[in-house]
């Protein structure tokens, strides 16, 4: 009898999941190098009681995702979808699931952290030894209609009423990671001098959140002068561009020979790495955000006796409560990031947009699902 009722169950379960199989939605899916499709893939399902399953409203392109496209991340499967952050709804939750519901707003946040190991109980969320950085990389990511978030409790922040859902998005990965990896590792305080090397999205998020601290001077390198100009508005101090000028006699003069306190690496070139190394001061800091793919020269014949400081990091989202407060009290604007609007189903005319930024004059661009009418 128990034999007869546990068969009816499995074929039971068997059915649902056929007919839950059958549902399917439309993402962007990495086919290897140079090749990605918008198309058909069955829509999510909950695996583990931890993890939910959001519907996407909003969502962006990241750096990241374009060396993916180039094949520079070998560890993407063929048929990955791609992206790591965004902004949605709860659709469905698993059953150990205890912070949210559905319908409860949500921010996706581009590391996935179980709160519970060796390292998440250290904060280092982005070595979470169940989680880190998979979204859109190891699993399946944001840049479709649905998304399954494991270690749901952990890994979402909740979405208060009213907030402006589309700024949010930048909290799900350039904001922190330009406020930790930079800011924060390069410890700018009040009245420093600091240089950012990179006036790309994540340049311009370490120059938005390095300004909580009042550093007296910011200067912004970059060789796109569009990119200058953009920073200016957002509160630098001194614009340079290093295609065109020399950079670190324009920084030792303007320092009476002294160099910056802080040094933020935004680019991930040996050529940006080696201008902080020049550019650095006695007694500072070299904080590394960019995404290296070669070694760089390390520069300790003249570095040895500076007492200077080399960070690296790669961004582990503990400040994400802390920036949602200040950009829900207007004290951060990270809608100013944002240059592009897409429909969810235009993320092909997206991606050529932001892989030509500098033609584009494109920081971020925001895709809208537009089936998210409900
Ligand atoms: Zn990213
Ligand atoms: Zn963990």
């Amino acid at each position: 009898m128990e034999t007869l009722m546990q068969q009816k169950t499995e074929k039971e379960t068997l059915d649902e999941s056929a007919n839950l199989n059958i549902k399917t939605m439309k993402a962007l899916v990495y086919h290897g190098p140079g090749k990605k499709a918008w198309e058909e893939k069955p829509k999510p399902q909950i695996k583990v009681a931890t993890d939910v399953i959001v519907k996407i409203l909003k969502t962006t392109i990241c750096g990241t995702d374009l060396h993916i496209m180039k094949g520079d991340v070998p560890e993407v499967e063929d048929g990955r979808i791609i992206g790591h952050e965004g902004v949605g709804i709860i659709e469905e939750t698993g059953s150990a699931v205890s912070n949210f519901k559905p319908g409860d707003h949500v921010l996706i946040s581009c590391i996935t952290s179980c709160g519970k190991c060796s390292y998440c109980k250290k904060g280092m969320y982005s070595h979470c030894e169940d989680g880190g950085w998979i979204l859109g990389h190891l699993i399946d990511g944001t840049q479709a209609e649905y998304v399954r978030i494991p270690h749901a409790d952990n890994s979402l922040y909740p979405i208060p009423a009213g907030a402006d859902e589309e700024a949010l998005v930048m909290l799900s990965d350039i904001l922190p990671t330009g406020f930790e990896c930079g800011v924060l590792n390069g410890q700018v305080k009040p009245g420093d001098t600091i240089a950012i090397v990179g006036s790309g999205p994540i340049g311009l998020a370490a120059l938005l959140t390095a300004q909580f601290f009042s550093p007296a001077e910011i200067i912004m390198i970059d060789p796109d002068d569009n990119r200058l100009n953009v920073a200016k508005g957002f509160g630098a101090t001194h614009l340079m561009n290093n295609s065109t000028e020399d950079v670190v006699k324009k920084i030792m003069d303007l320092t009476s020979g002294r160099g910056v306190d802080t040094a933020i690496e935004a680019v991930g070139i040996p050529a940006t790495f080696e201008l902080c190394e020049a550019i650095i001061g006695p007694g500072g800091h070299i904080a590394n955000v960019g995404v290296h793919g070669k070694s760089v020269n390390l520069h300790l014949e003249t570095l040895w006796s500076k007492n200077i400081t080399i960070t690296t990091r790669l961004v582990d989202t503990t400040s994400t409560p802390m920036l949602l407060k200040t950009v829900n009290a207007n004290k951060l604007q990270p809608s100013k990031l944002i240059t592009h609007h897409f429909r969810l189903d235009q993320v092909i005319e997206a991606y050529d947009t932001f892989e030509h930024a500098a033609k584009e004059k494109a920081l971020k661009v925001i895709m809208t699902n537009t089936n998210d009418v409900e």
